[in-house]
């Protein structure tokens, strides 16, 4: 599939602006213009686009909530805080192809009548700040951004916002609260941020790679785009890999490419040649797969049905070496340090589930302790603010039930049989 997200970006020069241009860049600001906001997002529609920053809600209705609501004025946030373990996919927007996510911010902003754009960036991506803000001062001096762009009546201001570093920041509740001054923490809805975001107005928030998917689909239109990837989930899709694979990084794909085309064909196979063990197929809080669920298709219709989720499409693959215990206690300890703490199950839980998967992998695991997890998460599930709480016990229960052995293992002979 030729890279459209992506494209470009083997050009050092890709984040500059006449570069873009020259590579058909902002072509579909007028074009765009040419349609009525209304007509835009019945394309978007039509094109099947699903938000790409893990729920895969359909983006088209997300707006359409918001163009609803009558009140004024309108916001559309970007959220540009990926710090899940393992997710990195919109970096190389963020750094190498900044424009494309302005273009669309801009198309999106027109098509929800929002006049001001935000781009939350997590804290620990310096590079990207700097890139974002030259862009941006780009963009404004080519009158891709301001009160009348390119003379056709449509006004749009972009401003990029640092976060602090608190994962929790990228739950859209969370970003708003952030966003306004106030401690990350989420909101309970409703009233969603469509209806009550941004300083109680209607807001839509979207991830980097939805937004930057808007330009394409004005440039080849709904019909085209939604031929890309799977017939329920059109369109391209950046999954990230990291871990025992030959080729990690991140690589365009059509939606609903499989699990094992991803790792074999095109990461180069298991590092080593040594065997699969298993993979967390969408970034940490997503449940786990053994080495025999592989051929699944990564997208956010099949997934499910496979017992996972798409995520964020953030792969993370683990040979015969790893130990799951390890992997599982390493997963509740990056929660139960990112949980906000304003609900009881998720910052006690968390902390509950780290501590006997500690003593667990310390050797120290008493008989009791499988069950002891399973009925802390099961106290867990459904009953938090936001889906932190419900992901760290999905983590444990998914880890428990494809290998149990291992943690039983681990109790009874008070050690890790792997190396690492
Ligand atoms: Fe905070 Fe966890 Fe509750 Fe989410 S689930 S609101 S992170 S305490």
């Amino acid at each position: 599939m030729e890279k459209m997200l992506l494209k470009n970006i083997e050009n050092p020069a890709s984040a500059d602006i006449n570069e873009y241009k020259k590579s058909g860049g902002y072509r579909a600001v007028p074009k765009a213009a040419g349609y009525k906001p209304q007509e835009i997002i019945e394309m978007v529609k039509k094109a099947g686009l699903k938000g790409r920053g893990g729920a895969g809600f359909p983006v088209a209705m997300k707006w359409s909530f918001a163009c609803a609501d009558t009140k004024f004025p309108k916001y559309l946030l970007c959220n540009a805080d990926e710090g899940e373990p393992g997710t990195f996919k919109d970096r190389p927007i963020l750094e190498k192809n900044p424009h494309l996510l302005i273009e669309g911010m801009v198309i999106s902003g027109y098509a929800i009548g929002a006049e001001f754009g935000y781009i939350y960036l997590r804290g620990e991506y310096p590079g990207a700040y700097h890139i974002l803000n030259r862009a941006i001062a780009q963009a404004y001096e080519n009158n891709f951004l301001g009160d009348d762009i390119l003379g056709k009546g449509i006004k749009f201001h972009l401003v990029v916002h640092r976060g602090a570093g608190a994962y929790i920041c990228g739950e859209e509740t969370a970003l708003i609260e952030s966003l306004e001054g106030a401690t990350g923490q989420p909101r309970i809805k409703p009233p969603f941020p469509v209806n009550a975001g941004f300083f109680a107005k209607p807001t839509v928030v979207n991830n980097v790679e939805t937004l930057s998917n808007i330009p394409i689909i004005i440039e080849i239109g709904a019909e085209e785009y939604s031929k890309i990837g799977s017939p329920d989930c059109p369109g391209p899709k950046l999954y990230c890999v990291s871990g025992h694979v030959e080729k990690p990084g991140v690589y365009e794909l059509p939606m609903g490419t499989t699990l094992r085309a991803i790792i074999y064909e095109h990461c180069g196979g298991i590092k080593g040649g040594k065997s699969l063990k298993a993979v967390i197929p969408g970034g940490i809080t997503t449940p786990v797969f053994p080495a025999d669920k592989i051929d699944c298709p990564m997208d956010f219709v099949n997934m499910p049905r496979h017992g996972s989720m798409l995520g964020s499409g953030a792969v993370i693959v683990m040979d015969e070496t790893v130990c799951l215990v390890k992997v599982c206690h390493r997963a509740l300890k990056f929660l139960e340090h990112e949980s906000c703490g304003k609900c009881t199950p998720c910052r006690e839980g968390t902390g509950w589930l780290r501590s006997i998967l500690e003593r667990i992998e310390n050797g120290k695991g008493a008989e009791g302790d499988i069950e002891l997890m399973l009925s802390v998460s099961e106290n867990m599930m459904g009953k938090t603010f936001c889906p932190l709480g419900d992901g760290a016990a999905s983590v444990v229960r998914n880890f428990i039930k494809h290998f149990r052995n291992e943690f039983e293992e681990h109790i009874k002979n008070s050690k890790c049989k792997m190396k690492n």
